[in-house]
């Protein structure tokens, strides 16, 4: 069928085509920003919109993060949807500002939504190159190149990232204090093992403290650290489920303790009435029962 197009039908085509695209993407982003105000992913037992994202639409972890961060630009300025739509805006200038602006707040500036605008007028159908240095130079920041990463052959990852001058330093500063172990262990001095020894002694304090001290504010208090410590060594991931599906959440991060009968409810401190939540689940549950309560 296609074969037999004109010239000129196929380029009409094509045209209706990527204009149909762009109108799906603001579609997608306005119902990912619908996804977000409902908390439907945690209904659906993720622990975020990113792993619904990955999960639910197949999108790629990178793919999934520019639709966030564009979808939560538009909600703040709206005219970035219909720029979107026009095609005076892609998804990579609309999530290169979004990644700016994130930057600039960090440093404890405040970025209005009119600032945002005007930027994203700014930027309006230029290239990547000419986007970054209107967005480095409205902000006056001085914009970092992404992180990339490039899995290997035996599965090790090659990585490109940008420290600041205070993360690089206090980098070699724990080079210095750890090489007297790095090298008894392996011989080596490198970064990579630097940061080695570093994620694996953050995770081994990590787990130390969830297994005993971790704590949310509607935990019992009568809840003694051997039951929490059982509790979390018989389900060391959140339990939230899926009613439709059966998903279990599964997360790791953030875990509660969770009364499944609150105690408002009647619900005692006995083990078959506690279970294991991330803080995401247990804040949703709660705020669920809120609303009962009120009712
Ligand atoms: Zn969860």
């Amino acid at each position: 069928m296609i074969k037999k197009l004109s010239d000129s039908e196929l380029e009409a085509n094509l045209k209706i085509l990527v204009a149909h695209e762009r109108r799906t993407l603001h579609s997608i982003l306005e119902h990912i920003n619908e996804i977000d105000v409902r908390k439907l992913y945690l209904e659906k037992a993720y622990s975020s919109l990113y792993d619904y994202l990955i999960q639910e639409c197949s999108y790629s972890g990178s793919a999934a993060m520019r639709r966030i961060s564009a979808a939560r630009l538009m909600k703040a300025v709206p005219e970035v949807g219909a720029q979107i739509e026009s095609g005076h805006l892609n998804l990579s200038q609309v999530s290169e500002l979004s990644r700016a602006i994130k930057e600039k707040e960090k440093t404890g500036a405040v970025v209005s939504n009119i600032q945002k605008a005007d930027i994203a007028r700014a930027i309006s159908q230029k290239n990547i190159g000419q986007t970054q240095r209107e967005i480095s130079r409205s902000l006056d920041l001085e914009l970092k190149a992404p992180e990339k990463t490039f899995v290997q052959k035996d599965e090790s990852v090659h990585l490109q990232i940008t420290l600041s001058k205070e993360q690089y330093q206090q980098l070699l500063e724990c080079r210095d204090e750890a090489a007297s172990i790095l090298l008894s262990e392996n011989g080596d001095v490198s970064l990579a093992s630097v940061i080695g020894l570093l994620t694996s002694s953050f995770l081994h304090e990590k787990k130390k403290t969830v297994s005993t001290t971790e704590t949310s504010p509607r935990e019992n208090k009568t809840l003694t650290p051997k039951t929490r410590r059982n509790i979390l060594k018989k389900n060391p991931c959140c339990q939230f489920k899926d009613p439709v599906t059966g998903k279990i959440c599964g997360s790791t991060f953030n875990l509660e303790i969770d009364h499944r009968r609150s105690q408002w409810a009647g619900g005692n401190h006995h083990v078959d009435n506690l279970q294991v939540l991330c803080r995401a689940h247990n804040n949703h549950k709660y705020r669920k029962e809120s609303m009962v309560r009120l009712l």
